[in-house]
């Protein structure tokens, strides 16, 4: 009996692609395996840990009892490698034969009664020259920089889109976006009224803006108005005025600083402190010597309020097209072995040498990553059908309208084959064709073979260009989610190992 369970495990590590079966990794004292068909982790000796590891990164028995351990270690580590499959369903993922999710079930309805916003692209100007832009040539993927204002016309067409087809949403909410969107102050008015008037106060805006262009009015005007705003400001004036300048390469501290300090007054008046984010973009060499820049500025500057909200991010250095290497092959071990994410290795050195207790700018995106650990879904036995990644339903988180008032999944997808537009609507045909139908049958052929299958947040960006799909963008995108899954288990198993309450927080949390 015992022979015949291990024949079955042997025969599958020999089948091809154990590796995606799960993952190991290790935090400061532990070792540990996540299991990609239930979602659960368990905790191994050194020596389980080491026989795992082995076996789903080289996906080959022969050579096991070359590992630097005895035999008898390495058959006891088998022998409990089998008892979790016979008693915890570890090791049991079944093949990936197709994604599913709302867009496969439910589009139809979705489409109808269930989309939450629309972004428009109120002007293509924009006052400043960011190096990062991704209006800049070096971004094919998206338009370049434009001239092109939005219309009344297309604005409330795009309104009246959003009110007819949102009836089971308790709070739609319309972003403006640009260019910067300031420079087109008037239609935002128009529309914020407009809105107003056939939403009623259940209607909230936001706006993304560099702030350069803010008037005590227009601050005044958007925290009267449920708006939330997003301040472009990159930390101190150093490394703001590096990347963020105007036309005529000069840099935009000054003016940013004095917009952001009418905003923060006129929400400091109208007790809408919370509605404000700054949004911070790293770009440049050495993160983590400009991570400890922008924490002193965030922390030091007395303009800026104590525990403001702030969102980081490094640049988008545009489209590259890489190829496809199958996880754990040579190639893939490789470019894996080069991947590192400075925001977490900067975040876990910060933690373990500041005495005191202190907002870190990393805060927010370590929440991110540790409600995906946390909400994951956990299974007795693997769940049978797989999601289509992080992919939205394309139109039911936000509809980007651009000033031709054509339909976009989001500002983050660039210049991709549109979803519709403000005068037909959604095309759902299209919708069901390009990016439900054509996305499953490439993302399988990759996604099969991957054990962070049950995390992945990939979703549309990066995997179509202005002719349709082109997973050659993804690729690389695939092994930094790969890393970034790893770091977030890490972490995660780390914080539960010596502080467990301090999850707690992360029941409540929605992943978005
Ligand atoms: S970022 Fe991705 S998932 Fe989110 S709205 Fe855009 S396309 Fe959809
Ligand atoms: S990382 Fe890439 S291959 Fe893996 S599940 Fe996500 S999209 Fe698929």
């Amino acid at each position: 009996m015992y022979k015949e369970k291990q024949k079955k495990f042997w025969d599958k590590v020999k089948e091809k692609r154990f590796g995606r079966l799960g993952k190991v990794f290790k935090t400061e004292d532990h070792y540990y395996f996540y299991d990609t068909g239930t979602g659960k982790v368990a905790q191994f000796k050194l020596k389980v840990y080491l026989v795992m590891k082995y076996l789903l990164e080289e996906g080959s028995y022969e050579s096991l009892f070359s590992l630097p351990m005895t035999q008898k270690d390495i058959l006891a580590a088998v022998d409990e490698i089998l008892l979790g499959i016979e008693e915890y369903n570890l090791l049991s993922a079944p093949e990936v034969q197709t994604l599913t999710g709302d867009a496969v079930v439910n589009l139809s309805e979705i489409l109808e009664s269930s989309i939450n916003s629309v972004t428009l692209e109120v002007t293509e100007k924009c006052n400043l020259r960011c190096k990062y832009c991704i209006y800049h040539s070096s971004h094919p993927d998206h338009r370049e920089f434009g001239y092109k204002h939005m219309s009344w016309d297309i604005a409330k067409r795009a309104i009246d889109f959003l009110k007819a087809h949102s009836l089971k949403v308790e709070t739609p909410y319309i972003g403006f976006y640009g260019g910067e969107p300031l420079i087109n102050f008037k239609l935002i008015q128009k529309c914020i009224e407009y809105a107003k008037e056939i939403f009623g106060e259940k209607i909230t805006f936001s706006l993304t803006t560099n702030a350069t262009l803010v008037t005590e009015k227009i601050a005044k005007f958007l925290f009267e108005n449920n708006t939330n705003v997003i301040i472009s400001l990159d930390g101190p004036k150093g490394i703001h005025d590096e990347n963020r300048i105007t036309a005529y390469g000069q840099g935009s501290y000054e003016s940013t600083v004095n917009g952001a300090q009418k905003l923060l007054d006129a929400a400091e008046k109208l007790g809408k402190k919370e509605s404000i984010i700054f949004n911070v973009v790293v770009f440049g060499e050495d993160y983590h010597q400009r991570y400890d820049q922008i924490q002193s500025f965030f922390g030091q500057e007395k303009w800026l309020p104590e525990n403001i909200q702030m969102m980081i991010s490094n640049a988008d250095y545009g489209p590259i097209e890489s190829k496809y290497f199958p996880p754990s092959s040579k190639e893939d071990k490789e470019m894996m072995a080069n991947l590192y994410s400075p925001l977490f290795t900067w975040d876990a050195k910060k933690r373990k040498s500041s005495k005191k207790k202190e907002q870190l700018i990393s805060e927010l995106d370590m929440d991110k990553a540790m409600k995906k650990i946390h909400k994951r879904r956990l299974l007795e036995k693997p769940l049978t059908e797989y999601g289509m990644n992080g992919c939205c339903v394309p139109g039911e988180r936000r509809i980007y309208v651009n000033v031709e008032g054509d339909f976009f999944h989001c500002e983050k997808v660039g210049n991709i084959p549109s979803i519709g537009n403000v005068h037909i609507g959604l095309d759902e045909r299209k919708i069901k064709k390009l990016y439900v139908d054509e996305y499953i049958q490439e993302a399988v052929k990759y996604c099969k073979d991957c054990w962070a299958i049950n995390l992945c947040s990939l979703c549309y960006i990066g995997c179509y260009d202005a002719n349709g799909k082109n997973f050659a963008y993804r690729h690389d995108w695939c092994r930094n989610e790969r890393k970034y899954s790893e770091n977030a288990l890490a972490r995660y198993y780390s914080i539960l190992e010596k502080n467990p309450e301090a999850l707690e927080k992360y029941n409540n949390m929605e992943v978005s």
